[in-house]
């Protein structure tokens, strides 16, 4: 196939914004799907994908597309939307030449919508701005491409308006993605030379690599090293994606496929690892960041006896995902488990969503902390100077005499709303400890607001905060900002005068009071009433500063029922049996297994 009339791009977008829903018409247009009533989000394959509506993998899938009575083959990367997968939409955009930016035209920008934007513009590729929904009755395309004209500096005569539920002006799309985009540049007649920008694990067949062709071609049969490991593997099967798989003879340069040659792990394909023939080493592409862990959690079996089954379900899901960081820990009260890193909390929820339905486990998931760091101040622990210690388990959070600075990591977050609610944004980042770095109208009534965060101030709740005092309006998306020094100390949690490590968080100083009331008191909300009372305190070294009593459950409780209401008593009884189901025994005392997420939640 001529790389003159090869495509590759992505679609990027603010989440819910119709990426998806322009990938299924995309690909009835051209065939590779037949048209239906019921496609809907194809590429969507996860069943968590499906139930929340959210796309968390990225997929492929290759087109032929014929225009002015050629026959291109256009690769398309569908994204995830969300912040906590920008990890995704980076890999996606490495292997493209230009994206698809999709803007709801009834929303307009939205804070992802920016964070995207950078991510294209920052690896050069060229940007098609889309304007979709336009069938919805309150879409505004006009001032959604002033926006786009305002913040984006793309001329608003760029914008394709679309409405990919009804395929409005969909063709359109592919013959501007023929007409403006580059053709990939490389040659097939240099070595052979492929990105890995994904990888999957299949249980008979292995990994699955995805790769962009950079140079040379690829046929069945040859020898391949990845020049991560340097390991050699002779390619057993390649081909187009479909989305399905498609075998092919060969694979060239400027295409996007798939390639399996007997990879037995997903380390061996590393993501934005090179792979080149054997016979003609190359020099290996730049490759990515390496996905940073912004959110770690203690995971452990319901039930001691399952751990195995949890551990094998645990390797083959982070198999497919490798930003999942994974060390073994184990708890007093919740026997072995292991300590994951993700990259925010929908990851994390999303992580633990797979392993019950993909794997039916059943799990406890300890409070959400984020990667504080340490240095050291004592001289036997010094060896080279400074030394520094990230922490990632609260439990193990080092000694103030040992320490000359905690750090914290900070976050620049972008928050975008109508400007009726500026006042009430502006003081709730203030009492998460933001910074206003900056503030910009990006039409008549929006405002596009930069605040400087510590991650653990928005990483549970802060969004969900912001949606609801919103109306649901504003949007928020955040990137890494370094570290910055913070007066954190370690506060423990007490059930009946014994500590649970599970619950021991890192606080503010100036928070520690607050957090440990508030942590307190929805403890006291999500342990039920047992037979006999528990005092829950929060305490500083061994200092107590916050204390609930849970009452003992009063035995005549359902006595007093009888005669009564039947169906109260039948509802407190079932309501029983499914608590005591997902409870979990700390000491005496049952917790159920969702309080060690719940407890971290502000009102
Ligand atoms: P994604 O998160 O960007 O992948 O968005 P989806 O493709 O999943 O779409 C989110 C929601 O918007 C779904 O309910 C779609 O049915 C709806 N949607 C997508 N495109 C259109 C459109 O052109 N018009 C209307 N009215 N709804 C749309
Ligand atoms: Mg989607």
């Amino acid at each position: 196939f001529p790389v003159e009339r090869i495509r590759n791009f992505s679609i990027i977008a603010h989440i819910d914004h119709g990426k998806s829903t322009l990938a299924d018409r995309l690909l009835e247009i051209t065939g590779a799907i037949t048209k239906t009533q019921k496609n809907k989000q194809v590429l969507d394959k996860l069943q968590v994908e499906r139930e929340r509506g959210i796309t968390v993998k990225a997929q492929t899938a290759s087109l032929f597309y014929e225009y002015e009575n050629q026959t291109y083959l256009l690769n398309l990367i569908d994204t995830p939307g969300h912040v906590d997968f920008s990890y995704e939409v980076s890999r996606s955009i490495s292997a493209c030449q230009g994206v698809l930016l999709i803007v709801d035209a009834n929303q307009g920008i939205q804070a992802q919508t920016v964070a995207n934007f950078y991510l294209a513009f920052e690896a050069q590729l060229t940007i098609i701005p889309v304007i979709n929904k336009i069938d919805l009755k309150n879409a505004d395309p006009e001032r959604v491409e002033n926006q786009i004209e305002k913040v984006f500096d793309i001329p608003k005569e760029e914008c394709i308006r679309i409405s990919a539920k009804l395929g409005t002006n969909v063709d359109q799309v592919l013959q501007e993605v023929v007409k403006r985009l580059p053709p990939p540049t490389f040659n097939r007649e240099d070595p052979f030379k492929a990105l890995v920008f994904d990888s999957n694990f299949d249980q008979y067949r292995g990994v699955i690599a995805n790769v962009a062709l950079f140079g040379g071609c690829l046929s069945k049969g040859d020898r391949i090293v990845s020049a991560h490991l340097g390991k050699s593997y002779e390619v057993n099967e390649l081909g187009l994606l479909k989305p399905e798989e498609l075998p092919m003879e060969r694979l060239y340069a400027g295409q996007v496929g798939y390639v399996i040659a007997g990879m037995k792990e997903v380390k061996e394909a590393q993501i934005g690892d090179t792979l080149y023939h054997q016979k003609h080493p190359v020099e290996p592409l730049p490759g990515f960041k390496p996905a940073k862990a912004m959110v770690f959690a203690g995971m452990y079996p319901m039930d001691q006896s399952d751990y195995s089954t949890l551990r094998s379900a645990v390797e083959k899901l982070t198999l497919n995902d490798s930003s999942v960081t994974v060390q073994r820990d184990s708890s007093l009260a919740l026997g072995a488990g292991w300590r994951l890193g993700f990259l925010g909390l929908l990851h994390m929820e999303v992580f633990n969503q797979r392993l019950e339905q993909e794997y039916n486990a059943s799990v406890i998931v300890t409070a959400p902390t984020v990667p504080y760091k340490a240095i050291l101040s004592s001289p036997r622990l010094i060896k080279h100077g400074r030394e520094e210690i990230t922490i990632v388990n609260p439990a193990q959070f080092p000694d103030r005499s040992l320490v000359k600075e905690y750090l914290e990591p900070m976050v620049m977050g972008t928050i975008i709303s109508p400007d009726d609610y500026i006042g009430k944004i502006m003081s709730v980042c203030l009492n998460r400890r933001g910074i206003q770095k900056n503030m910009v109208y990006i039409d008549d009534h929006r405002v596009m607001m930069k605040y400087l965060f510590p991650l653990n101030e928005i990483v549970v709740d802060f969004y969900d905060h912001l949606k609801s005092m919103s109306s649901g309006y504003a949007s928020f998306d955040y990137e890494d900002a370094g570290y910055q020094a913070a007066d954190v100390i370690r506060m423990d949690i007490l059930l009946n005068g014994k500590p649970v490590e599970e619950l021991t968080t890192i606080v503010h100083r100036d928070r520690a009071y607050s957090a440990g009331k508030a942590m307190c008191e929805r403890l006291q909300d999500a342990i039920p009433r047992q037979m006999f009372e528990i005092a829950v305190q929060a305490a500083i070294g061994s200092k107590v500063i916050a204390r609930e009593t849970i009452k003992a459950f009063r035995k005549n409780v359902l006595a007093k029922c009888y005669g009564g209401d039947i169906t109260r008593k039948m509802k407190l009884l079932k309501k029983q049996a499914e608590g005591k189901k997902k409870m979990r025994y700390i000491g005496t005392v049952q917790v159920p297994k969702d309080a060690f997420i719940n407890v971290l939640k502000r009102k």
